[in-house]
């Protein structure tokens, strides 16, 4: 078995194959600065999260890009309201989006190119696709993107001319454009936008970067930069991305390079709070920091979520979050006593743990069936505590269940942290040196020394050993 991954391009679930193996390169549209990302938002993140995990799991060598859009029409409303350039609006939140990030033990991207960083190479595809005669500038100055002249509009989103019309009807009042389906590419600099430092110098007019635009001109440069290529492997969002976000992008950057633009394209469902999708507008968020601050263990958040397959909706409750708290607690009290059983011997072989793997991959390769997967792990869990009960196993067999445990936690990460004489501190020692790991992971080398100062300044020392990394405090 390989790995399936549903496309929307096909619609279809279809082998998972990228184009130079082991390399897999991901494009994920990251989160709009302008606010606190929700739990909404970071469900798409996690289901990312776990894609890019278990990719690494099954051997690829992922290489993953995250961008921040730090400039769009939410966040120079929102500057300007504060009375702020945008830069400065959004610094903080895009701080508290990588804290908010760290806290659920989401990987860092190997990159987060920022759309006001990357306005050169935003104005060079404007231009390019003026050169084609793709986009035009319209009276107004703005410069639009001629759907007409791209025939492969639409396949994406599978919308016919005549919903691609009415779903752009709010824009239709708007004259400048030729036909209503045409977005910008750029938009004309207003008096609002000089206000807030949203406006830039461009051959066809100062003005900024409409949305869509921005991802296709950093997907672009960055893949080219690095890898000389103008396709990446996997290109993933939440579902309200397919139109107009991801259609746009098509668009825009197949005119140019002639070449697709994804291979494989991955929408997550929404996270809804009674049946509503979560969102600034209805007023019904929960952000990350909020879990953070009531206690909750990012490993009951992530349960809850992978329990429901990506493609599938999901409501969140806290009974629900409450009884994924207790799967996690289930996880991390078996491993625990696995690691006493096993008592730093060397792995031997565990049939358990085998048929653990073994499930967890046909889940997994299953286009990412998280809940087959966490059914699994429960059975393993319920196997290897009747085990222990009857103890029958030699610590050898323990350390090869603990080790096939602690594989396919890389992946889900649903263990608890340990919570004994001062809880809190555990869980921030924990949390720290998860992050310590995702950052070795990552090739962050100073990242993960700096954690194990920060440690190490407040007397706990590690100890890594092939069982993962042990913490304690010194005396005094
Ligand atoms: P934004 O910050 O609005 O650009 O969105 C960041 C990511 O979150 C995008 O991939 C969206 O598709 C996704 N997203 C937005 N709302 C939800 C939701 N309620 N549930 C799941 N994903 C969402
Ligand atoms: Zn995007």
């Amino acid at each position: 078995m390989a790995l399936r991954l549903y496309n929307t391009l096909s619609r279809k679930v279809e082998p998972f194959e990228p184009l130079a193996p082991p390399r897999v390169t991901i494009y994920t549209c990251g989160p709009t600065v302008w606010n606190h990302a929700h739990i909404g938002n970071f469900r798409t993140f996690l289901t990312q999260d776990l894609l890019r995990r278990y990719l690494d799991y099954i051997g690829f060598e992922v290489f993953q890009i995250m961008n921040i859009t730090d400039v769009d029409d939410r966040i120079i409303a929102e500057a300007d309201g504060a009375g702020a350039p945008i830069t400065e609006h959004t610094a903080p939140y895009i701080e508290a989006f990588f804290a908010d990030r760290d806290y659920l033990h989401i990987q860092p991207a190997h990159e987060y190119p920022r759309a006001t960083g990357f306005i050169a190479p935003m104005v060079q595809l404007v231009q390019d696709l003026l050169d084609k005669k793709v986009a035009y500038r319209a009276e107004d100055g703005s410069v639009y993107f001629h759907v007409d002249r791209f025939a492969d509009y639409g396949r994406l989103s599978r919308l016919d001319k005549r919903e691609l019309k009415s779903g752009a009807r709010v824009a239709s009042d708007d004259y400048t454009k030729e036909d209503v389906r045409d977005f910008a590419l750029w938009k004309t600099a207003s008096e609002q936008d000089e206000k807030v430092a949203a406006a830039w110098d461009a051959p066809f007019g100062r003005g900024r970067p409409g949305w869509h635009l921005e991802c296709s001109a950093m997907a672009l440069d960055r893949i080219r930069s690095r890898f000389g290529i103008e396709t990446v492997d996997i290109h993933a969002g939440g579902v309200d991305l397919i139109f107009p976000h991801h259609e746009n992008e098509i668009a825009q950057s197949e005119a140019v390079t002639g070449v697709p633009f994804a291979r494989h394209w991955v929408h997550g469902e929404f996270l809804t709070i009674e049946g509503t999708k979560m969102s600034k507008r209805f007023g019904n968020i929960l952000t990350a920091r909020d879990l953070k601050e009531e206690g909750v263990d990012p490993a009951a958040v992530r349960m809850l979520f992978f329990q429901t397959h990506y493609r599938k909706q999901l409501g969140f409750s806290d009974a629900g979050l409450e009884a994924a708290r207790k799967g996690t607690e289930r996880i991390g009290e078996l491993r625990r006593r696995l690691v006493e059983a096993a008592a730093g011997a060397q792995p031997s072989s565990s049939e358990v743990g085998e048929t653990l793997e073994a499930q967890f991959r046909a889940a997994m390769d299953d286009d990412l069936n998280a809940p087959n997967a966490v059914a699994a792990v429960s059975v393993f869990v319920s196997g290897a505590n009747r085990a222990l009960d009857g103890s029958e196993w030699p610590p050898a067999e323990s350390a090869a269940a603990l080790a096939a445990l602690d594989r396919t936690m890389d992946v889900m990460r649903l263990v608890p942290a340990v919570r004994d004489v001062d809880a809190e501190e555990s869980a921030w020692v924990e949390g720290l040196i998860a992050g310590r790991e995702d950052a070795r992971k990552s090739r962050d080398f100073a990242g993960a020394d700096q954690i194990r100062d920060e440690l190490a300044a407040a007397g706990i020392v590690l100890e890594d050993t092939p069982e993962g990394t042990r913490w304690r405090k010194l005396a005094g």
